[in-house]
């Protein structure tokens, strides 16, 4: 987040690339290259100790012309508001590319939340809402959990939009609890959507599951149901790799007849650190950090953090690796990037191969919105549903347009975004 490139200049740059080659009008590019709207309050908490500490919170809506704004709110000690700007972005062309009715915003606020009591969280999330309930809403913006923020944050703060606009909005705000407002298979759906889309690539490739290898990276909430779903479809995960919060570096654990993602699970903590004796005892191998990345097998997702695939580590890439599947937000480098173009990899990118999770967001709207719930497989079969075709359409304009997945997905968001704000007469 902090050492990594500025987020906003290199969304720009994706931006700029796509819309030379889309031939955008100058008021188009200048409309999207830019966020709409950005809001910045101070959030004043009285902590336990009695004395008031002053947060500054954030909410950027990029684009809200094909819909109301999606995106969740980050509490972050390095949180900046280029960081915001990017996500936003990025969130606009993510709801475009699975073709949900949203736009891009994303909302944080500067603070640690390791050092804050229950009670001065729960201050700061109601904080946050006071300073944004004129300019958030159902049909305007719709905040969900992100990075250190989670369904209890979500429940104070609609909590409070509601305490101040006097009605009942559950459609406000996702990521709630099951059974108020949640939505059935949103813990399952962005791993899914990942393997949705694994699953469509390998027919592409005319690979069989059945004989495909996978490394993934991570053993979090996306990681944990790639690994649950690639397994169900007979893909053989032979490792994971996850951070060791007591050693502060990250290990791979592999067991060649394949990851077992119930038995991992259990010795697991609910950050998605692995318990290294107990892994042992369960026939795992404990290797360095980064030797997922050398694995010889057919498949790479990388789905714990940003920039772990770069120029630097990109050359240890098995040859035969066919298929990498972007988890995780920006896992790969601009310059590995390249590396990988040259050596015709198929990538499935970041915000068509991890939409499943705003696409269930948008589910959990919905039927909050009715005050009607689905059942799970309900959800799930929508879910497939929107992730295949999201897939084969971007395999058609890479077709067409004899360019990469990542570009051909920016091709097909960035019109998209763009006819909408020429249908509104905004350019
Ligand atoms: P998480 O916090 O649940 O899990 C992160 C995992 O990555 C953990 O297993 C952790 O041990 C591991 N990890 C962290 N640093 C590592 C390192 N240096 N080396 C190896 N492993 C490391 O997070 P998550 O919700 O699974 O999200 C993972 C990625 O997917 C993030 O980039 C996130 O922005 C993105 N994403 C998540 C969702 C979602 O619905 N959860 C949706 C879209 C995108």
């Amino acid at each position: 987040m902090s050492n990594s490139p500025n987020a906003f200049e290199t969304a720009q740059r994706q931006f700029d690339h796509v819309a030379a080659m889309l031939e955008l009008d100058q008021a188009t590019r200048d409309l999207l290259r830019s966020p709409q709207r950005e809001y910045q309050f101070l959030i004043p908490v009285r902590m336990d100790d009695g004395h008031v500490q002053i947060f500054r919170g954030f909410r950027v809506q990029h684009n809200d012309a094909r819909g109301p704004g999606k995106g969740g709110i980050r509490f972050h000690p390095m949180e900046t508001v280029d960081t915001v700007r990017a996500l936003a972005m990025w969130m606009t062309w993510k709801c475009a590319v699975v073709d949900i009715p949203l736009g891009g915003s994303k909302g944080g606020v500067i603070c640690d939340p390791h050092n804050l009591s229950a009670r001065e969280t729960e201050q700061l999330c109601r904080g946050w809402v006071r300073q944004i309930a004129r300019d958030i809403g159902p049909l305007r913006d719709v905040p969900a959990p992100d990075v250190m923020t989670n369904a209890q944050d979500m429940m104070w703060m609609l909590d409070e939009f509601e305490a101040i606009t006097g009605g009942r909005y559950p459609g406000l705000i996702t990521g709630k609890p099951l059974g108020m407002g949640g939505s059935q298979g949103r813990k399952e759906a962005t791993g899914y959507g990942v393997v949705f889309t694994i699953r469509e690539a390998l027919r592409e490739l005319k690979m069989k599951p059945e004989d495909t290898l996978a490394a993934v990276q991570g053993f979090g909430n996306v990681a944990q149901y790639s690994v649950d779903l690639l397994t169900q479809i007979g893909v053989k995960v032979i490792c994971v790799a996850a951070w060791d919060q007591s050693e502060q570096k990250s290990f791979t654990y592999r067991r060649k007849s394949g990851v077992d993602f119930k038995q991992l699970l259990e010795v697991t903590d609910s950050f998605g650190g692995i318990n290294k004796a107990k892994a042992i005892e369960l026939g795992y191998e404990i290797l360095p950090g980064d030797a997922w990345i050398e694995q010889d097998v057919d498949l790479l997702v990388p789905a714990a953090i940003e920039n772990q695939i770069t120029g630097e580590n990109v050359g240890k890439i098995s040859k035969r690796v066919r298929l990498i599947a972007e988890g995780a937000n920006g896992p790969t480098s601009l310059e590995a990037d390249e590396c990988l173009g040259k050596r015709g990899m198929f990538i499935i990118p970041d915000f068509l191969a991890n939409a499943g999770g705003v696409t269930c967001s948008y589910f959990e709207q919905v039927q909050s919105n009715m005050n009607y719930f689905w059942e799970k497989d309900e959800v799930l079969g929508k879910l497939d549903t929107k992730m295949t075709a999201a897939f084969h359409a971007v395999v058609e304009m890479s077709k067409r347009r004899k360019v990469g997945m990542r570009d051909a997905a920016y091709l097909i968001s960035i019109n998209r975004v763009a006819q909408a704000c020429r249908d509104r007469g905004w350019v």
